[in-house]
Parts: C-alpha cells; sequence; structure tokens
C-alpha cells in the first residue's frame, strides 16, 4: 500500500473494496472513509494536526459529545458505501436526505433480472399489534411454496416483456415500468458519521423492515471498524439506552431517590399500570416504557462483520451481468 498522510483505521482498511452478501442477491461494500475518531477529536479541539493524547482521553470526550448531542465533529469523518438492494428497501433508504447518492440509471443501463426472494423464516403473517410489520409467526410451508410460485410467475411475465422491449426499439427508461419491487437496483451511497448513526438508528431498530435491518447490521460492522470509540458510544447511548418523557421521569423518581451521590430504591413502592395511567401515560406509553427498561436485561449488539462470508467485487460483477438481458451481454467467445 502507497504511504499515506491521511489517518486511517487498521481494521476498515482490512475490509476496504470487499463485498457482504445480503439477502439473496444484495450486498454491501465499505467502499471508502475520511477520518477516524481521532479526527472527530482533532475537528471537536480545533487542534493542529495529531497530538498525544491518550485513547481513554479520546473515548472520554466522543462520548462526553455523543451524550450531549453535540454532533459536528462527528460530520467530519464519511463513509462511503456500494449498496444493491431490492427496489422497496431502496425506496425506504433513499428517505435519509443526508447522504449522496448516485444510483444505476434504469433509462441508461439495463436492469439485471434479479428478484428477492424472502425465505420461509420470514414469511410471516401479519402482526396485530404493529400495523406495519410482520408478527413472528411464519406461514405454513404450503403458502411460502405457494407464495414464491406466484411470485416467480410475475417475475418471469415481467423479465420477459423487459427482455422483449429492450431487444426491440423500445427505450429502456419505459421497458422498466413494470419491473417488480423486488427487482435488485444499486447505488454508491456516501454519508457523513453523524447521519449514518441517525440512519442506522432508525433501520436496526426492531422497528424497521427486517430487510433494510440486514443492512443496518452489516454497516453498523463496518462503521465499528472505521471508528470503534463512536461506535461504542452509540451502542451505549442510542440503541441501548433510551429517551425518558417527564411522565416516564416522575414514574421512575417514585422508585428511586437521589441520595448521597447514589441512588437509593424506595422501599414497597409499586407502579402497577393503574398507577401509571394515573400518572399521566398512556396504554401504550406504558407498554413502551416497559419495554425501553426490559432492554437493560438484554445484552448489547456486537455487530461484527463475518468476514468469511465476504466476497470480491468480482464476484457480483459476473453474477449481474449474466443477469442482464441478452442485447447488453457480450458476444459469447469463439
Ligand atoms: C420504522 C419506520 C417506519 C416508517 N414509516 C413511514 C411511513 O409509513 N410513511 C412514510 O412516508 N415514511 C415512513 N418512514 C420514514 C420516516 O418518516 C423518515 O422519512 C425516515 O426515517 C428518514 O428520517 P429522517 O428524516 O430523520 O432522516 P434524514 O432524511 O436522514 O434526515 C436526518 C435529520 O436531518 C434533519 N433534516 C433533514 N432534512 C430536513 C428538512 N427538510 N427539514 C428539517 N430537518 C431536516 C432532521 O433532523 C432529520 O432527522 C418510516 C421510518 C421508519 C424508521
Amino acid at each position: 500500500m502507497a504511504d499515506t498522510k491521511r489517518p486511517v483505521s487498521p481494521a476498515a482498511e482490512e475490509i476496504l473494496g470487499l463485498y457482504f452478501p445480503l439477502l439473496d442477491h444484495g450486498f454491501v461494500s465499505l467502499v471508502d472513509y475520511m477520518g477516524t475518531d481521532e479526527c472527530i477529536e482533532r475537528a471537536a479541539r480545533v487542534s493542529y494536526g495529531h497530538g498525544t493524547r491518550k485513547r481513554s482521553q479520546t473515548r472520554g470526550l466522543l462520548r462526553y459529545l455523543r451524550r450531549h448531542k453535540h454532533t459536528t465533529p462527528s460530520e467530519m469523518v464519511e463513509l462511503k458505501f456500494h449498496c444493491c438492494m431490492p427496489m422497496f428497501v431502496a425506496r425506504q433508504w433513499i428517505r435519509h436526505r443526508t447522504a449522496n447518492v448516485n444510483e444505476l440509471s434504469g433509462r441508461y443501463s439495463l436492469i439485471p433480472m434479479l428478484f428477492y426472494t424472502p425465505e420461509a423464516a420470514q414469511l410471516q403473517t401479519q402482526s396485530r399489534q404493529n400495523n406495519q410489520g410482520r408478527s413472528g409467526e411464519v406461514v405454513a410451508a404450503s403458502v411460502h411454496a405457494e407464495a414464491v410460485r406466484r411470485w416467480n410467475e410475475i417475475r418471469r411475465a415481467s423479465a420477459e416483456a423487459y427482455d422483449w422491449m429492450t431487444a426491440g426499439e423500445v427505450a429502456r427508461e419505459l421497458a422498466r415500468i413494470d419491473l417488480p419491487l423486488s427487482t435488485y437496483t444499486q447505488w454508491y451511497w456516501k454519508i457523513d458519521l453523524h447521519n449514518l448513526l441517525h440512519f442506522l438508528t432508525l433501520r436496526v431498530d426492531a422497528h424497521a423492515q427486517w430487510e433494510i435491518q440486514e443492512y443496518g447490521r452489516v454497516m453498523a460492522g463496518m462503521l465499528k471498524r472505521v471508528a470503534p470509540l463512536s461506535y461504542e458510544a452509540w451502542i451505549d447511548y442510542d440503541v441501548c439506552g433510551a429517551h425518558l418523557s417527564r411522565m416516564e421521569m416522575e414514574a421512575l423518581g417514585a422508585l428511586v431517590a437521589v441520595e448521597g451521590g447514589g441512588l437509593r430504591s424506595q422501599p414497597g413502592v409499586v407502579l402497577d399500570a393503574q398507577v401509571l395511567a394515573a400518572g399521566g401515560l398512556s396504554n401504550r406509553e406504558v407498554e413502551e416504557l416497559l419495554r425501553k427498561l426490559s432492554r437493560s436485561s438484554t445484552p448489547p449488539p456486537d455487530f461484527d462483520l463475518d468476514l468469511r462470508t465476504a466476497k470480491p467485487a468480482d464476484y457480483f460483477a459476473e453474477r449481474f451481468a449474466a443477469a442482464v438481458p441478452r442485447v447488453d451481454r457480450p458476444p459469447p467467445e469463439g
């Protein structure tokens, strides 16, 4: 590797340009990054070049900044990803407006005929608690088999129509309009660390759709290698931490008192649902408070990348080239 004066993170260098497979045809790769944890500290202090600060001092500062939402220093670090995902995932992802995006052009290029098929474990019934999600209960194997058969039928018809139109005179920008949302697209996506943490907080959360969570988890693993101290603070204060409302603070204040530089439990105090409701918490807020507190017994996620799954760029380039309609394929050799 050429010598560089840039701050680098050895763990991030190790994965640069590796492609991590996701779902059945997708991937995420960390293409490049600018800056490390130390750069955030230097920006926060507006200091002159590399200092001699101890790692523990850097860690303390970064955690302070995160706790107090002093976020602009973390905008000094940037990460650039190459991502490939089904269009319905891309549609959720693109709502994050603070990234720079360049997507594969379906007006210019032929779109590979690759479609996402959920595995049996993911095909679940509609949740009754959360209208936006799945329940955790897998549908019968026969329902999965029939759904896959129907999806394949639609995809075959869509792919054939696309193939026929693009092989003829029809412009690609219109030939594509009936491709299903399961079709894979791809983009380069660059974002600063502050906004990446916001994206990841929302998208590794259990309320996000499982498919985009999968991408969030891998990207969190990449971030862990670029800026491990920022990652650690994010896990502690955002992923495993929680915001408390006035009513929640009052409820917890009835259980524990601040005393002698510590906390003292109030003996015999029990807050049942009725007491919590009397304190102004709606049923839903009570449920959410209990969920927040039950998280304290769950070990923090580690989001470590499994390097054994990583592929070289060519692996995906070849698969995608083989999946575009015939007109764009190179002629067979010989
Ligand atoms: C579980 C879940 C369910 C969702 N369901 C729906 C849904 O049903 N329908 C739907 O339409 N969307 C839905 N969304 C998308 C959601 O409403 C947000 O659009 C998306 O999460 C992006 O969040 P954001 O705007 O905070 O992020 P970003 O666009 O990345 O912005 C980051 C932050 O920058 C600031 N910012 C950016 N742009 C502006 C601006 N123009 N003005 C002021 N501040 C700005 C805000 O502080 C914002 O939080 C859902 C998201 C999640 C996670």
